[in-house]
């Protein structure tokens, strides 16, 4: 796979997943914006890691889940590279908590950072991609969103949200050569697994066929093959990378 000639940009790519995204990518050839909300150093951190590759990379603050931010994002970007070929939807956050105990702006938030997020950088990537004739949206959801998970009410149907968001939009996108697809990481080494207790964690990893949680690298790896002209016949689809969790 090569993306000397592409501009990506990644949404919430200071961390985690994201951060493996951009590395990828950089390490591909692609030229890479690197967006954060609040991790300034972290994300020069990356825009660094990626030129040491040889590759070009800026980093740009918006919090995507406001709709003049995210599109500001996307538009800079554009003006900075000159084009746009691939977004990845990766930015999110959790507020676990079982109902009873779940607060309105929990619930907000999640569903704003998670969910609406997608649809405003999207928007706002959509009108270039579609007068290029050439386009990858990668969002990356997560398999509470396709199997429920208890405590996660909100970040659940954020990420449910994002599956039936991706497949409406490869259909609405198809006949203009752009494709949409979702990546659903498991449990993957990032600080959003830190935060979750040892012993929880334990029982969590018994029930991985794989037997152990996932590096963001294979997450990464996931997401630059369906950017790659290798998946040019793949949108709607939902690529689970899970270590079999749920198959
Ligand atoms: P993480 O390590 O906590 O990193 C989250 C990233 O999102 C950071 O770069 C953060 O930027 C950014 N972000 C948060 N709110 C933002 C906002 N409003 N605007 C812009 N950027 C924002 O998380 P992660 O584990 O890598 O998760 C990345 C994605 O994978 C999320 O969508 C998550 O739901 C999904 N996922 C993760 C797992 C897992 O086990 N880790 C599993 C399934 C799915 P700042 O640093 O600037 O705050």
């Amino acid at each position: 796979m090569e993306f000397k000639d592409k501009v990506v940009i990644v949404t919430g790519a200071s961390r985690g997943i994201g951060r493996a995204i951009a590395l990828e990518f950089g390490s591909l050839g692609a030229r890479v914006v690197v967006n954060y909300n609040s991790s300034a150093d972290s994300a020069d951190e990356v825009v660094q890691a990626v030129k040491e590759f040889g590759s070009d990379a800026i980093a740009l603050q918006a919090d995507v889940s406001d709709f003049d931010e995210a599109r500001n994002l996307i538009q800079q970007g554009i003006e900075h590279f000159g084009e746009l070929h691939i977004l990845v939807n990766n930015a999110g956050i959790t507020r676990d908590g079982l109902i009873m105990t779940m607060s309105e702006d929990d619930w907000d938030a999640v569903a704003a950072t998670n969910l609406k997020s997608t649809f405003n950088c999207s928007k706002a990537a959509i009108r270039h991609m579609m007068r290029k004739r050439y386009g990858r949206i990668i969002n990356i959801t997560s398999i509470s969103g396709k199997m429920g998970n208890a405590g996660q009410t909100n970040y659940s149907a954020s990420k449910a949200g994002q599956i039936g968001f991706t497949k409406a939009l490869a259909r609405e996108v198809a006949s203009r050569k752009i494709t949409v697809n979702a990546v659903a990481p498991g449990f993957i080494e990032t600080n959003i697994w830190e935060t979750v207790p040892e012993d929880i964690q334990a029982g969590l990893i018994d029930i991985i066929p794989l037997g152990r949680i996932g590096a963001p690298q294979e997450v990464a790896k996931a997401v630059a093959f369906l950017a790659s002209d290798e998946a040019s016949y793949i949108t709607g689809h939902v690529l689970n990378v899970d270590g079999g969790m749920a198959m």
